[in-house]
């Protein structure tokens, strides 16, 4: 009976999870962050996992979802995505992306970012039914290990005074030194050997000094800035110019992919005007990557004709799952685009559905990008563990974790128990709590 891959219950359970005061272009991260889990069990008594974002925008949608899927079978993934998932358009317009990290805002991102977690929780069920790791189903893995970036943030000790929230120990980071204090955390804790600051935080002088920091600290060593598109196209050149010969690649340096188009233009002809004069421009054409304006497929074409991106930071939550990740990769490829893995406050549900996806795609050539270091609390009874910076490929069936029902069970509690504060991420808000006055900038700011 086990075998018997009909949906019988989809379980849908909304959680709050601790957070640590990490800064970012937009403001700061709240002491807990909405999340969902997905459970998808058949009826021959099998449970696949799923995790995406929780505030209500995904709730709703995620709800609707859930009361259609008893019935079918969990090997359909093509007509999970055929199903019409309806997404309110006011909420859309209404709501905060976390800041608008993640680029555009559409109804088909929205619908895309709910129905991954599902697509996910059929993928462990197959896999948990077959006995096969989700790579396998994936066509199978090309390397034993995914290599993860220390995910390097300026932050507060803690938060602010007054505000409930769990201590971390992390300390504070917010300047050159405190930027590679977290890093030699990072590398003695879990063997990171790429790092990458999240900037836009500070005036670009200082950001550039943390990563000079870094390179001094770590010579030799792939490091990455991304300020989050806070930068002027001028700003951006600028920062590419001071920084172009110890960075892998810069990050969404400036909003948008017209403006991201004139940075890359401008930094392929500083470096053909260097080596046309001899010397030393090699690398002064920094590659530049996003996570914000190639987050669609439909926005992939205008950005890959003006080559206004080297390389694209896929995610799996709002690409819309893990065979759209394979399916933006070969796109990539295709074009000569470098591809890694962008990541947002996430558990060990995600990081071991980017895991598997990761070990199937041939052409990722970078360290992916991980919070999961950030995150003290998890749904599962092992936590995922990083050595060397890896992440071993799990071969147990499905994704290779287990819930812990009791760690489930209280982080609802926690969410069930807010006073809805919590519940809709919003870093603006959250700095407001230290800085009244604080409103989301205008960008670039500089
Ligand atoms: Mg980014």
């Amino acid at each position: 009976m086990t075998r018997d891959l009909t949906i019988a219950e989809v379980r849908l359970t909304p959680i709050l999870v601790a957070d640590a005061p990490l800064l970012n272009t937009q403001g700061v991260h709240q002491p807990y962050t909405p999340r969902l889990i997905v459970e998808v069990v058949t009826a021959g008594g099998i449970t696949g996992l799923g995790e995406t974002y929780g505030d209500t925008k995904y709730l709703e949608p995620a709800r609707s979802l859930a009361e259609r899927l008893p019935g079918r079978s969990v090997m359909d993934v093509n007509g999970l995505f055929a199903l019409d998932l309806a997404v309110d358009q006011d909420r859309i317009r209404g709501a905060v992306d976390a800041g608008g990290l993640r680029g555009v805002q559409s109804a088909d991102k929205l619908r895309l970012s709910v129905l991954s977690a599902f697509e996910v929780a059929c993928l462990d069920a197959q896999g948990r039914a077959l006995g096969l790791p989700v790579h396998a189903l994936l066509g199978g893995r090309v390397r034993d290990a995914v290599e993860y970036s220390a995910y390097l943030f300026y932050k507060w000790a803690g938060h602010p005074e007054g505000v409930t929230a769990e201590p971390d120990d992390w300390g504070a980071a917010l300047d050159p030194a405190g930027v590679v204090a977290q890093a030699r955390k990072f590398t003695e804790r879990y063997g990171f050997t790429s790092f990458k600051l999240k900037g836009g935080v500070f005036p670009p002088a200082e950001e550039i000094a943390a990563v000079r920091a870094l390179a001094e600290a770590f010579p030799g060593h792939p490091l990455r800035l991304d300020p989050n598109g806070a930068w002027s196209v001028e700003t951006s050149l600028k920062v590419a110019r001071e920084l172009g010969d110890v960075l892998e690649y810069l990050e969404d340096p400036a909003l948008g992919t017209s403006a991201m188009a004139e940075v890359s233009a401008g930094l392929r002809g500083a470096a053909r005007s260097a080596s046309d004069k001899g010397g030393g421009g090699r690398r002064a054409g920094v590659p530049l990557a996003t996570n914000m304006c190639v987050t669609t497929f439909g926005e992939i074409k205008e950005a890959f004709t003006e080559d206004a991106v080297q390389v694209v930071l896929s995610d799996h939550h709002y690409w819309g799952g893990l065979r759209n990740t394979q399916h933006l990769a070969a796109i990539c490829d295709a074009f000569g685009v470098g591809v890694s893995m962008h990541s947002n406050t996430h558990l060990g549900i995600s990081l071991a559905a980017m895991t598997q996806v990761a070990s199937t795609v041939p052409n990722l050539h970078h360290a992916c990008d991980s919070h999961y270091p950030w995150q003290s609390e998890d749904v599962l009874t092992e936590r995922i563990a990083f050595t060397d910076g890896r992440v071993a490929v799990s071969d147990a069936p499905g994704l290779g974790v287990e819930l812990d029902r009791d760690e489930l069970a209280r982080l609802h509690r926690r969410w069930a128990e807010d006073d809805g504060t919590m519940r809709e991420r919003d870093d603006a808000a959250a700095m407001r709590v230290a800085e009244p006055h604080w409103r989301t900038p205008v960008m670039p700011r500089w």
